[in-house]
């Protein structure tokens, strides 16, 4: 009873000098219910956290005035770090899964963004400002020099080297970049997968969603346990089959439906 008392009397001052506080300096409460307006200096940090958390969808652009925000964040390292560190996560899960000796334990990558880089070319777009150019990605793919991701290239290997088999899964047509893709991918280090599947003509038009669904039901249909799934999209990571784990790498450059 009178530890409770003591609790409240405690919080009751806390309230108090933080108050006091707040009237003699002008400060913001931390705890302020005054909603984040775009001008604000912490909206982009916001709006980079909803979009990672798939609390914003169906996005078309990065707000133009979060362009500065989104290089930093793309350039200036913590994308990278953040890839690190999401790449040990999934490493100290993997290595906790017993392999079966029918050689049937399987992982999902997903390839632009996870595996290869698009980020020279969404320089280009003012990392996500613009809107997205169909042609102009097409173009961009086709010349092969997507720069592979090193900490997801370290993954591939490794998973490689453990047994399990790699599927790489796109959605790029494959009909006019899969010899693009293919050659990219190779000479960007990423050799010994099983297979790389990209969208055939049966597929077009179709969500990610619906068409990963898919290419996961047929691999798990054929026998393979997919016991982690990764890709920078949330609809790389939604729908059926998912696998035992996914893991959603940053991305806040574009928005895949
Ligand atoms: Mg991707």
């Amino acid at each position: 009873m009178i530890k409770a008392m003591v609790h409240r009397i405690r919080e009751v001052m806390i309230v108090l000098v933080v108050a006091v506080y707040v009237k003699a300096t002008g400060a913001k409460p931390y705890w302020s219910w005054a909603s984040v307006s775009p001008e604000d200096e912490s909206y982009c940090l916001s709006w980079r956290l909803a979009v990672e958390a798939n609390n914003v969808r169906g996005w078309r652009t990065v707000p133009p005035q979060c362009m500065g925000d989104i290089e930093n964040y793309m350039v200036g390292g913590q994308y990278f770090r953040d890839l690190h560190f999401l790449v040990d996560l999934i490493l100290s899960y993997a290595n906790e899964i017993v392999l079966s000796d029918d050689r049937m334990d399987a992982w999902i990558l997903d390839v632009d963004d996870t595996c290869i880089s698009n980020l020279f070319y969404y320089k280009g777009k003012r990392y996500g400002c613009d809107p997205y150019d169909p042609a102009g990605f097409k173009a961009w793919a086709m010349r092969g020099v997507c720069p592979a991701i090193p900490s997801v290239l370290s993954l591939f290997n490794k998973l490689i080297d453990s047994g399990f088999k790699v599927f790489l899964v796109t959605g790029r047509d494959e009909e006019t970049l899969g010899q693009a893709t293919t050659d990219n991918l190779h000479d960007q280090g990423f050799v010994g997968y099983e297979r790389l599947i990209l969208r055939t003509a049966a597929y077009r038009g179709q969500s990610a969603v619906k068409y990963k669904s898919q290419i996961r039901k047929q691999l798990s249909e054929q026998g393979y346990r997919i016991w982690g799934n990764v890709g920078d999209q949330w609809s790389d990571l939604q729908g059926e089959y998912l696998g035992n784990r996914t893991f959603k790498l940053p991305n806040p450059m574009y928005f895949v439906p």
